[in-house]
């Protein structure tokens, strides 16, 4: 099936397989994949690594020069994987650490910051035939977007998901921690004020709890079908 120039926006909250699924589609249709969490995370491990962020409080004024700089955040693909560097090193996986995930939503929050990775998105994904997953894709960074996809899943399997993949990364979280965070992530980040997480109207609503992500793909190759008219 080969797909127009469209642009696929993905929203939902912390571990309803948005990224799975995202690189799934990416791979199927041959589609650049982008991770607008992954920009957040960076950023969010930038401040951490410069001591912004000290005694529970962040420093927004230094993190706007940094930002107003033009810290360089970016993706390459490395061995086939799209990979998010800050300047010439790969921090795929120090972002991913639970560290990162209590002080994402915070920094995620900040006016500032989330005008600084729209404009990244912006000038990584305007040229179309691209799947962006995040919160706000579909509502707020590209409205615009031809297909609109919201994810849910049920809580204890978003949970058991993120634990699982915290241990495969090597890392031995606790599951009441994991919890903790998804919920305080989901309290946040459907609650600021700057474009906060909600369903497009307009989106698909597709919920993965007890599905495989062959289920998944299969599912949106009917939704595209059906949407813009193309047979296989
Ligand atoms: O998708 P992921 O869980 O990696 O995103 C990390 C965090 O980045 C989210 O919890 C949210 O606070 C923030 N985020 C956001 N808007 C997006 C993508 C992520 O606020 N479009």
């Amino acid at each position: 099936m080969t797909l127009p120039d469209i642009i696929i926006a993905i929203d939902g909250r912390s571990s309803t397989g948005k990224s799975s699924f995202a690189k799934l589609i990416a791979s199927e249709f041959s589609f650049l994949y982008l991770d607008s969490g992954a920009l957040y995370r960076a950023v969010t491990l930038f401040a951490m690594e410069r001591g912004l962020i000290a005694v529970g409080k962040i420093d927004e004024s230094s993190l706007n020069a940094e930002l107003e700089a033009g810290l360089d955040v970016h993706f390459e693909y490395v061995d086939g994987a799209s990979r998010t560097f800050i300047g010439d090193r790969c921090v795929e996986e120090e972002i991913r650490t639970l560290e990162v995930s209590s002080w994402v939503s915070p920094i995620a929050a900040i006016p500032f910051v989330r005008a600084f990775v729209d404009g990244k998105l912006h000038e990584f994904g305007s040229r179309g035939k691209v799947v962006m997953d995040g919160r706000d894709i579909g509502t707020a960074v590209f409205p615009d977007a031809q297909l609109k996809i919201f994810l849910t899943a049920a809580p204890e399997i978003r949970a058991q998901r993120r634990f699982d993949e915290l241990k495969a990364k090597g890392q031995d979280p606790k599951m009441e921690d994991v919890v903790k965070n998804l919920e305080e992530r989901d309290y946040i980040d459907s609650h600021r004020e700057t474009n906060p997480l909600r369903r497009a109207e307009d989106a698909f609503v597709l919920d993965n709890s007890r599905m495989t992500i062959k289920e998944e793909v299969e599912w949106v190759r009917g939704v595209i079908q059906g949407k813009f008219g193309i047979l296989e």
